[in-house]
C-alpha cells in the first residue's frame, strides 16, 4: 500500500460550481425518494429548489408532499394521476407537454439551483415529450443549475449526457410478496 504521506491530495471541491445532471433510473425502489433527498440536502444548504412530478397529480397529498410544504419547497403534480391507465391518452400527452413547457422554463429561468424532475421518463418513453428537445434544454440550461431526472428506463441519450446516473435494480420488493403499500413508505 502506497504510504500517505505519497498519495495525492484530495482537490478542495469548493472552486468551480457547476450544475449536475443527475438521473436516478431502474427497476428498484428508491428512484424518487432519492430525489426528494437531495433535495432537502440542497434544501439545507439554501440552494433554491423546485419538484416538479411528471405522473403525479397536482392534489396529490403524500408524506413527501407534507413535508416539502412544511420546508416550503414547492412541489407541481404535472400528470393526471395513473397516466399509464388513462383512457384519454390524447388528453394525458397534452398535460405532459403542458407540464414540460412549466418545467423548461423553470430550469432555462436560472431562478432554480435545483430542478427535480420526477417521473420524466415516462412521458418521454411514451413519445409525449419530445426527447430531443428535452436533451437540449438541459444542454443550454444556466451553468449553475442541478437537475434530477427519475424514472425506470431512462433513454440512452439522457445517460450519455448525465454527469452521474444511478440504477436501482430490484433486489427484492415487498409488493411482489403481496405486501400492500404502507403509508409513510410507499407514498
Ligand atoms: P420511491 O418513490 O419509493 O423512491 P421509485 O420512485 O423508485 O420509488 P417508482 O417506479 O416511481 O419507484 O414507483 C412508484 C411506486 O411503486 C412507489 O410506491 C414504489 O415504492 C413502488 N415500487 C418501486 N419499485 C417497485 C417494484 N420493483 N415493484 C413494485 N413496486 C415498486
Ligand atoms: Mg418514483
Amino acid at each position: 500500500m502506497e504510504s500517505p504521506r505519497r498519495m495525492k491530495p484530495y482537490a478542495k471541491p469548493e472552486g468551480e460550481r457547476r450544475g449536475l445532471l443527475l438521473v436516478y433510473t431502474g427497476d428498484g425502489k428508491g428512484k424518487s425518494t432519492a430525489a426528494f433527498g437531495l433535495a432537502l440536502r440542497a434544501h439545507g444548504r439554501g440552494l433554491r429548489v423546485r419538484i416538479f412530478q411528471f405522473i403525479k397529480h397536482q392534489g396529490a397529498r403524500f408524506g413527501e408532499h407534507r413535508a416539502l410544504a412544511q420546508l416550503g419547497i414547492p412541489v407541481e403534480g404535472l400528470g393526471d394521476g395513473f397516466t399509464w391507465k388513462s383512457r384519454d391518452l390524447e388528453a394525458s400527452a397534452r398535460l405532459a407537454q403542458g407540464g414540460w413547457e412549466r418545467a423548461k422554463e423553470a430550469i432555462l429561468s436560472g431562478e432554480w439551483d435545483l430542478v427535480v424532475l420526477d417521473e420524466a421518463t415516462y412521458p418521454l418513453r411514451y413519445g409525449w415529450v419530445s426527447l430531443e428537445e428535452f436533451v437540449d434544454v438541459l444542454n443550454h440550461r444556466p451553468s449553475q443549475v442541478h437537475v434530477v431526472v427519475t424514472g425506470r428506463g431512462a433513454p440512452e441519450a439522457l445517460v450519455a449526457l448525465a454527469d452521474t446516473v444511478t440504477e436501482m435494480r430490484k433486489v427484492k420488493h415487498a409488493f411482489d410478496q403481496g405486501v400492500p403499500a404502507q403509508r409513510g413508505i410507499e407514498h
